[in-house]
C-alpha cells in the first residue's frame, strides 16, 4: 500500500479525510475512532478558536505559523460547514460542535472508507525494509511507502494513549523534548494546603506565569488548584512561581471602605476563602478601623499572591503532553522528517502544544492537512 496512518485520533482522521481515493490504511488499537474527540470539551468538542495565533502555542513560532497558515481556523470551519456541521461560538471565542462531539466523529466516518480503517491493532514497531516501511501490529503486518505518525501524546492512557510515536521517532534518529503533563492542575506545597479545604470553590482571577497572563476562573480542588486559568498556566510552567491576582484587577482598598465592618464581610469572595486567606497571611478578621499598616500590606497579597506549585496532577489528568518530537528535524512545509524520507509526524506527538480553547485540535487538523497535501503531491514519485 502507499500510506499507513498510525492512530485514528484527531490528526490521523483529518489526514485520512484529505487522502480521498488514495491507497492508505488507518491503523488504531482502540475498538473505535476518535476516543479523545469523543470526551473533549465536556462531550461537545472545542474544535477551534475564533482567534488563533502562534502566540497561543508553546513551540517554535515560525514552524507553528507556517503550519497554521496552511489550514486555518476559518478553513476548518468552512470545511465543517460543507459537511453540515456549523460550529457554535461559546465563551472565550471557542467554537464547539453544535450538539455533541459525535457530530465530528460522524463526519470522519463519512469521509473515510470503512475498509481502510483497521481497528483493534496495536502498533508495535515500524521498520525500514529496503525502500518501504514495515508496520508491525498485534494482528497483521502492513507494508507502506509512506508512514504518518499520528499517535498523539501520553496523557489519558486509559483511553488509548501510548508512547509508540516517540519510540518510532527515536528509532529513526529524532530527538524528543522531555515529555510533561500540560493543561493540568497544580499540586501545592504545605504553605498552600489551605487551598485543599476550599475544594469546589471557583472564581475569576488573573493568573501569571513568566510573561504569560490568563484572566479566567480558578478552581480549588482536593489535590490543589485547577480551573482554566491554572490549566493554561501549567503549559508555560516548569518550576518556580505562579502569581494569582485574586481580585481580578481591582485594588483591595476598594473593598475596605466601611470602617465598622469586618474584613471578611467586605471582601468579594466566598467567606470560606476569605477566612482561610486571612489565616494564611496571619491577619485576624477585624473591623476596618482597627486595621494596621502591616495588616493592609498583607491583605495586598490578594492582588499578587505568588506560590510555587509542588507539581501537577500528572499525565492521567492532563489534557495534553508538552514536549515531543523536536521540530528542527521536521520540514515545516510537509511535516516530513528531514532524517527519513516519507516518514511524517503530525498532531500532539510533535513538540508543539496549544493553550486551552480549541488550539490543540486546530494544531492536529492543520498539521494533518499540511502532511496530506504533501503526500497527495508526491505519492507518485515514491
Ligand atoms: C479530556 C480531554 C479533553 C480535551 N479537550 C480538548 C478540546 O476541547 N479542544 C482541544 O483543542 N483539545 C482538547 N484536548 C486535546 C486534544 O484531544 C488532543 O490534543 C488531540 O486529540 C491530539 O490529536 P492527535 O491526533 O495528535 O492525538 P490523539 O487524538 O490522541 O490520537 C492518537 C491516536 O493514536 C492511537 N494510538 C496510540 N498509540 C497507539 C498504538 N500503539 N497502536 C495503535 N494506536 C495507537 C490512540 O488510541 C489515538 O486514537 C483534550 C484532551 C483531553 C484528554
Amino acid at each position: 500500500m502507499d500510506i499507513a496512518i498510525l492512530g485514528a485520533g484527531a490528526s490521523g482522521l483529518m489526514c485520512a479525510s484529505f487522502l480521498k481515493g488514495k491507497d492508505y490504511a488507518l491503523i488504531e488499537h482502540n475498538s473505535s475512532i476518535g476516543a479523545k474527540i469523543k470526551i473533549s470539551g465536556g462531550g461537545r468538542c472545542n474544535i477551534t478558536n475564533k482567534r488563533v495565533s502562534f502566540k497561543n502555542y508553546l513551540g517554535e513560532s515560525e514552524f507553528v505559523k507556517e503550519v497554521l497558515n496552511g489550514f486555518s481556523n476559518e478553513e476548518l470551519i468552512k470545511w465543517l460547514k460543507k459537511r453540515s456541521c456549523s460550529p457554535v461560538l461559546r465563551k472565550k471565542n471557542q467554537f464547539f460542535c453544535p450538539h455533541s462531539s459525535q457530530e465530528l466523529i460522524d463526519i470522519f466516518l463519512k469521509e473515510i472508507e470503512k475498509k481502510k480503517i483497521f481497528l483493534n491493532r496495536e502498533i508495535k514497531d515500524v521498520k525500514r525494509v529496503d525502500d518501504v516501511f514495515l508496520i508491525e501490529t498485534s494482528k497483521e503486518n502492513f507494508y507502506a511507502k509512506k508512514v504518518v505518525v499520528a499517535t498523539g501524546g501520553v496523557s489519558y492512557k486509559k483511553i488509548g494513549a501510548t508512547e509508540i510515536g516517540y519510540k518510532i521517532a527515536k528509532k529513526f534518529g529524532h530527538e524528543i523534548a522531555p515529555l510533561r503533563p500540560a493543561l493540568v492542575g497544580f499540586t501545592v506545597q504545605s504553605e498552600q494546603f489551605w487551598f485543599k479545604e476550599l475544594s469546589g470553590i471557583s472564581f475569576e482571577t488573573v493568573v501569571q506565569v513568566k510573561e504569560k497572563i490568563f484572566k479566567d476562573n480558578i478552581l480549588f480542588a482536593h489535590k490543589g488548584i485547577s480551573g482554566p486559568a491554572i490549566l493554561n498556566a501549567s503549559l508555560y510552567w516548569d518550576k518556580g512561581g505562579v502569581t494569582i491576582d485574586f481580585l481580578n484587577g481591582k485594588k483591595v482598598e476598594e473593598f475596605l471602605r466601611y470602617q465598622y465592618k469586618q474584613i471578611v464581610t467586605l471582601l468579594p469572595f466566598p467567606k470560606r476563602f476569605s477566612k482561610l486567606f486571612l489565616n494564611s497571611v496571619g491577619v485576624e478578621d477585624k473591623k476596618i478601623k482597627e486595621l494596621k499598616k502591616e495588616d493592609l500590606k498583607r491583605l495586598k497579597l490578594l492582588e499578587k499572591y505568588t506560590f510555587s506549585p509542588a507539581g501537577t496532577f500528572g499525565f492521567e489528568r492532563a489534557e495534553v503532553t508538552k514536549g515531543g518530537v523536536v521540530i528542527k528535524d521536521i520540514d515545516k512545509n510537509s511535516l516530513m522528517s528531514k532524517k527519513v524520507k516519507n516518514l511524517y509526524f503530525i498532531g500532539e506527538v510533535l513538540d508543539v502544544t496549544g493553550e486551552l480553547g480549541g488550539y490543540n485540535f486546530q494544531w492536529a487538523f492543520s498539521s494533518a492537512v499540511k502532511a496530506a497535501r504533501h503526500i497527495n503531491d508526491t505519492i507518485r514519485d515514491c
